[in-house]
């Protein structure tokens, strides 16, 4: 990251947000600046900056830009090009998941801004998850939702050209490097961003230091790095998703969003980031004596691929070249893709109990609850690493996990 930390452009204040959107025909028309009825920071990621804007009588939206430093370290330079693949990707993936993403208004390369959707009567999932509340049919929807990008982005939906043409405009080097970094390096090595509690010491040297999970976790970050399958959402944890219930007015709606990360990679990286984090979440209600509303979150793991999987089945007649792509490849391909996401699930589980970047599902719980999660966590992502890709039935594997939990 080579990024001069001092803007070369304007940042945006909830004071400026009226302006700017009278400077933006595609917007002003969405939102008029002189009908606005509130205007609110409310980003708590670890990135960007995020306005809902609500509007009298209008939809209102979201307008999100990105920093050139890391928001909740400013020392730490990052490219704000991550906007324009943010944009990219929506656009993308509205146009093969429709109704699973934040509709797209507007792009401003310029200022680093994307405008979208407001979603603001749904809930982020993992707050939701951390509550206890059940949200039915949500992991089903993600698991739609990243069936439909793995077919509609890759080889299978474009065809080589295609594939090829999309592949070169989607690298994502910067955004790429952190998950290299922060999920499949430094959790594994000696590294000042991993914080570990006295009592955990021993849990996370049997884990990082066993020769079995170093070989596996080594092989994912090259699939990572390497697999160049379809444009994944590359950071597809439970504070990516929002989710809304059912109700008497409205249906249920689920949406993966925060894509900034999106790149061409692994399918089985978006899974395993889902399955990660419902580890995350059983071990939090485990934690806190739920039983009932930790093996409901475990079978959330088996409702995402069996939708997953029902999805790319149901798209495979529709490839764009079905010479020598015969159903005995799509078998291969489907047991790939699930033997990604058992090694991703476990990379993305453990990276948020021993480096940087850390999920309220743990860190909220009293210590010593929380010493008793983080051993459950990594003794399951150790399983996941180690055994997941030869335990096929996501039922039976994340059975087996909640022993571990
Ligand atoms: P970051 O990349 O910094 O993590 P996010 O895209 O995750 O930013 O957004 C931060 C927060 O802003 C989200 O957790 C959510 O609460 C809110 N938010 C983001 N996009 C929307 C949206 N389209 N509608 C409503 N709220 C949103
Ligand atoms: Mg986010
Ligand atoms: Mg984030
Ligand atoms: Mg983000």
């Amino acid at each position: 990251a080579t990024v001069d930390a001092a803007a070369s452009y304007e940042i945006l204040t909830v004071g400026a947000v009226p302006g700017y959107l009278a400077s933006r025909p595609a917007l002003r028309r969405l939102a008029d600046p002189a009908a606005l009825t509130s205007v609110r920071e409310v980003g708590d990621g670890n990135l960007n900056l995020v306005f809902v804007v609500e509007t009298a009588g209008g939809r209102g939206l979201v307008l999100k830009q990105s920093l050139p430093y890391v928001r909740v370290d400013p020392t730490w330079p990052i490219t704000p090009e991550r906007n324009r693949y943010e944009a990219a990707a929506l656009r993308v993936h509205n146009a093969v998941a429709p109704g699973l993403v934040p509709e797209i208004y507007d792009e401003d390369p310029a200022r680093h801004v994307v405008a979208m959707e407001d979603l603001s009567d749904h809930r982020v999932w993992r707050g939701a998850l951390n509550e206890g509340l059940r949200h039915e049919g949500a992991a089903g929807d993600l698991g739609r939702y990243v069936a439909r990008v793995a077919f509609g982005t890759s080889v299978f939906g474009l065809g080589a050209k295609g594939h090829k043409a999309a592949v070169a405009a989607s690298v994502n080097p910067d955004l790429c490097e952190i998950t290299e970094d922060l999920v499949f390096t430094e959790p594994y090595i000696r590294h000042e961003h991993n914080r570990i509690l006295p009592a955990n010491e021993d849990d996370v040297a049997a884990y990082a230091g066993d020769p079995d999970v170093r070989a596996a976790i080594g092989a994912a970050k090259l699939a990572f790095m390497t697999h160049a399958e379809a444009l994944i959402h590359g950071d597809l944890h439970t504070g990516s998703v929002l989710v809304r219930a059912e109700t008497a007015g409205a249906p249920r709606s689920t949406r993966a969003f925060d894509v900034e990360f999106a790149f061409y990679g692994p399918v089985g990286f978006d899974i395993g980031a889902l399955w990660g984090n419902y580890v995350l979440a059983a071990a939090r209600a485990l934690a806190l004596g739920d039983e009932g509303h930790a093996s409901w979150v475990l079978g959330l793991a088996a409702q995402t691929w069996a939708a997953f999987r029902e999805e790319f089945a149901a798209l495979w007649p529709g490839r764009a070249d079905p010479r020598v792509f015969g159903d005995g490849v799509l078998e291969g391909y489907l047991a790939k893709v699930y033997g990604d996401a058992a090694a991703a699930g476990a990379a993305k589980a453990a990276r948020r109990v021993i480096g940087f970047s850390r999920v309220t599902d743990i860190e909220t719980l009293p210590e010593d609850e929380r010493v008793r999660a983080i051993r459950g966590v990594l003794r399951a992502a150790r399983l996941l690493l180690v055994e997941g890709a030869a335990l096929p039935e996501p039922a039976v594997l994340f059975d087996r996990l909640g022993d571990l939990l």
